[in-house]
């Protein structure tokens, strides 16, 4: 079921499969006729990844990177809109030689090719395989079946690892084990027999529900894993090595462990547990509600960024959201602000909560509280000082008010041809691109490098014609793309400001927890001077 943890379960399957030696890969499968994550709103779907070679993708792909610290490319993210796409591509160009093309066995046989070439292009022993969805439902039943081929064809090489939802009704208080029964009935219908059963639940397993989804689910009662709610996910490799989940996993796969495992790991979790003293992080955006509730997907990475820099600080995060619209409504509560060691504004589209946004960074620079501005939040910091340092009141990005007389963010012109085109899908500026840091600058300092790469996701950029005027005016232009046309860093001097820093590109996208990235960690190391 979508939210359960799968996406969690299976990079923490990968992550001590990777620890105890092996190279190992991670493959997401959604189900939805979506071409890529990239035509979804965050709001609904969570945030949208984008990998070095510039593929949209659901977040998962970012739990993956994370937690097996490596980089996840196209190959391993696919849709129905994708699958289909390329099998009804080749049917367009005849290579089915004249047979009748049908969904089953050709999109199964698509999916498997896929996953081969994720293999191969990892070099991988072992590739984690993430269905999304939920067992029964119509849209995924053709990956269903595509896996129970890959098991009959290859039967000793493949393990199904089912996540199950256990509820605990508060009005009764008893962990109920049906809903499991029947969903492993749903799976043994299409042909799959799970090898094991990862219990969600906000409680742990007890022996007698054990026993009986062993009984009713016809799995070994070993392989029947507890996987209650934890404060922390990167606690849940620990947990599931507790059950010897990956020796277990391994016996399955008939393969002998390599080494001992997870000993960066447990470092990386001891680090964030020894950390009592708080930071206290501000990020200003827009709110998310979808009905009754509040989804904070959208901004995972940025989060999980600003965690692994405190953690590597030797700190704990107290990050909250703070709602944009309420400083646009009441100008005077901004002074709100002075109650955070740092401020972040993440990326984002559109015109609701800018004003309200722009205030902040102001507020931020004027009153030197160290300032990150990721992507839009860049953009808006060179507006804000477009406005109030240089004097262009009007300053303002095109995305907003295409009649500015002072565009200091202006569109990047094969964009607006995309555009006017109405070519929405996977045509932003995306993906891994290189940036060459100013000598002396507070961002050279930062990265220790001159030359850098990062990933993007925009249709905007700075207006060079600007550029000699905010220059006078204090602005740093610290990173421009290698022939000087893009702007990708701008920043205040170190003598005028602890940290202003705004960035075209996304670093959360790199951030992970065994090498948290070094602008989120210089945030932090500035919020706590
Ligand atoms: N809306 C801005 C652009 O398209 C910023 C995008 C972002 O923050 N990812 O350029």
């Amino acid at each position: 079921m979508s939210g359960v943890g799968k996406g969690i379960a299976a990079a923490s399957i990968g992550k001590i499969l990777q620890s105890k030696g092996f190279k190992v890969t991670a493959v997401k499968i959604d189900p939805y006729l979506n071409v890529d994550a990239g035509t979804m709103n965050p709001v609904e779907h969570g945030e949208v990844f984008v990998t070095v070679d510039g593929d949209e993708t659901d977040q998962d792909i970012g739990n993956y990177e994370r937690f097996l610290n490596m980089d996840i490319y196209r190959d391993n993210y696919m849709t129905s809109g994708r699958v289909y796409q390329s099998v009804i591509n080749r049917e367009r160009n005849l290579e089915y030689g004249g047979k009748c093309v049908e969904a089953v066995p050709h999109i199964p046989m698509e999916v498997i090719s896929r996953i081969d070439r994720a293999a191969e292009k990892a070099n991988a022993e072992i590739v984690i395989i993430e269905i999304g969805g939920t067992v029964g439902e119509f849209q995924n039943v053709l990956y269903l079946e595509a896996a129970r081929m890959l098991k009959f064809k290859n039967p000793g090489d493949v393990a199904f690892v089912m996540v199950s939802y256990l509820p605990v009704p508060s009005k009764i208080g008893e962990m109920k084990t049906k809903p499991t029964q029947m969903a492993v009935r749903a799976v043994n219908e299409v042909g799959i027999q799970p090898d094991f059963l990862l219990c969600r639940s906000t409680h742990s397993l007890d022996a007698p529900r054990r026993e009986k989804l062993a009984m009713f689910c016809n799995v070994r009662p070993e392989n029947v894993i507890s996987a209650p709610d934890v404060d922390s996910i990167y606690d849940i490799p620990i947990n599931f090595e507790k059950e010897d989940l990956g020796n277990k996993i391994l016996k399955i796969l008939q393969i002998d462990p390599r080494q001992q495992d997870l000993v960066e790991w447990r470092a990386f979790v001891d680090k964030i547990n020894a950390a009592t003293e708080i930071v206290k992080i501000g990020i200003v955006g827009k709110y998310f509600e979808s009905g009754d509730f509040i989804l904070s997907d959208a901004y995972i990475s940025v989060i999980e960024s600003l965690k692994f820099a405190a953690w590597e600080n030797n700190r704990k995060p107290e990050i909250e959201w703070i709602n944009s619209d309420v400083y646009e409504k009441d100008p005077a509560k901004i002074s709100e602000l002075s109650n955070y060691d740092c401020l972040v504004v993440p990326g984002g589209f559109g015109s609701r909560g800018i004003e309200g946004k722009i205030a902040a960074i102001r507020f931020a620079r004027e009153n030197k509280i160290p300032y990150l501005g990721l992507c839009y939040g860049m953009q808006l910091a060179t507006i804000e000082f477009a406005r109030h340092a240089c004097g262009l009141s009007d300053a303002h990005t095109t995305e907003i008010n295409p009649h500015t007389l002072n565009p200091v963010i202006h569109i990047i012109p094969e964009q607006a041809e995309k555009m006017a085109n109405k070519q929405y899908g996977n045509t932003m500026r995306l993906g891994a691109y290189p940036c060459i840091l100013k000598e002396g600058s507070l961002a050279r300092e930062i990265y220790q490098q001159e030359r850098i790469s990062e990933r993007h996701r925009h249709r905007y950029e700075f207006n060079l014609a600007y550029k000699q005027k905010l220059e006078e005016h204090g602005l740093v232009f610290s990173g421009t793309s290698p022939d000087g046309e893009l702007i990708e860093i701008i920043e205040l001097p170190k003598d005028q400001h602890p940290f202003f820093v705004g960035v075209q590109f996304h670093p959360e996208l790199k951030s992970r927890p065994l090498s948290p990235h070094p602008l989120f960690v210089g945030l932090i190391k500035a919020g706590l001077k």
